[in-house]
């Protein structure tokens, strides 16, 4: 309880802190030097205001203007996915890619495939038809006659002409729990997307939200391949991920945290050890990641971080 209560107090002076200072949200979402890169935009998808968590969403573009779209957050949270992308100018998304069928993931989905053209729809092959969100997305791609094309671990797809999309997660065949989708929270999290994007020497590991019992089961089945430079913390940064297995293998030199609280200053602090450059949105708001493909990375965060407190 005192736990709970001093992270609160701590989300709380931080968003104080976070919300001073500079707003640079429209230099973040200016797709004007976009091109010829591979640009990822992290986005911070407004405070808690519900049960559930706000979320995560991705909009990644290629170097020649291809647009896809990791997850859009909590049917709640759709309004800040509609507005980054409206201020980028986005009308057609190519690449709608549910990460896993939670509702912090996949609920802005019916909202995008309403107001935007979709090119496909890819997602793992799990189901989860007792969720009325995951049927109302299905539902939605079914209605506009979206193309849905499923991966697995093992597949690999381009993005646009220069970036490469490996899979590493979940196996082609899903092993479900006998009762599910009871009390399958940790389950359906274990089989998240694992996708590696490579644009030259450029890489990029985005995994959803992966448990530690999930990260070790990717490891141990691809090792050395999951080496990244940029990687999103799984599972928003929180204490069921990001295990010392994971981190080793991935050996990010920057993550990115996508949360509207501090899940675990433990998490976060492991990500700014060893010169390594972790962001976080409840901090630094939405976050700009722009490579040209040559390992370099070039960030953009819409505020200025006011604390010290992960130095
Ligand atoms: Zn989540």
């Amino acid at each position: 309880m005192k736990r709970r209560l001093f992270a609160l107090l701590l989300v709380l002076l931080l968003s104080a802190a976070a919300s001073a200072g500079a707003d640079r949200y429209a230099e973040v979402f200016d797709v004007s030097g976009d091109a010829g890169a591979l640009t990822l935009r992290f986005l911070w998808l407004g405070p808690q205001t519900q049960e559930d968590k706000p979320g995560d969403c991705m909009i990644i573009t290629s170097p020649e203007g291809k647009v896809m779209v990791l997850d859009a957050g909590h049917p709640q949270a759709v309004d800040y996915v509609t507005q980054a992308l409206d201020a980028m100018g986005v009308t057609r998304i190519d690449y709608l890619v549910a990460s896993h069928p939670h509702i912090d993931h996949i609920g802005g989905f019916p909202t995008l495939m309403e107001r935007y053209e979709i090119g496909a729809l890819y997602t793992s092959p799990l189901t989860y038809e007792k969720s009325s969100y995951y049927r109302a997305y299905m539902d939605a791609a079914a209605a506009h006659g979206i193309e849905r094309i499923v991966l697995s671990e093992g597949d690999s797809f381009m993005f646009g002409e220069q970036v490469r999309v490996e899979v590493f997660n979940p196996p082609a065949e899903i092993d479900y729990p006998e009762d599910y989708p009871t009390g399958a929270t940790q389950f359906i999290n274990n089989q998240s997307l694992a996708l590696k994007l490579t644009c030259g020497e450029s890489t990029v590991m985005l995994a959803g939200d992966l448990y530690t019992g999930g990260e070790k089961a990717v490891v141990e089945r691809w090792g050395e391949a999951l080496d990244c430079d940029l990687l999103k913390a799984n599972h928003h940064g929180a204490g069921t991920s990001s295990s010392s297995t994971w981190r080793n293998a991935v050996s990010p030199k920057i993550t990115c945290i996508t949360s509207d609280t501090l899940e675990d200053l433990n998490i976060a602090r492991k990500y700014t050890r060893d010169g390594q450059q972790m962001y976080h949105t409840l901090m630094d708001g939405c976050i700009r990641v722009r490579t040209a493909g040559d390992g370099q990375y070039d960030v953009l965060t819409q505020k200025d971080r006011a604390t010290t407190l992960f130095d």
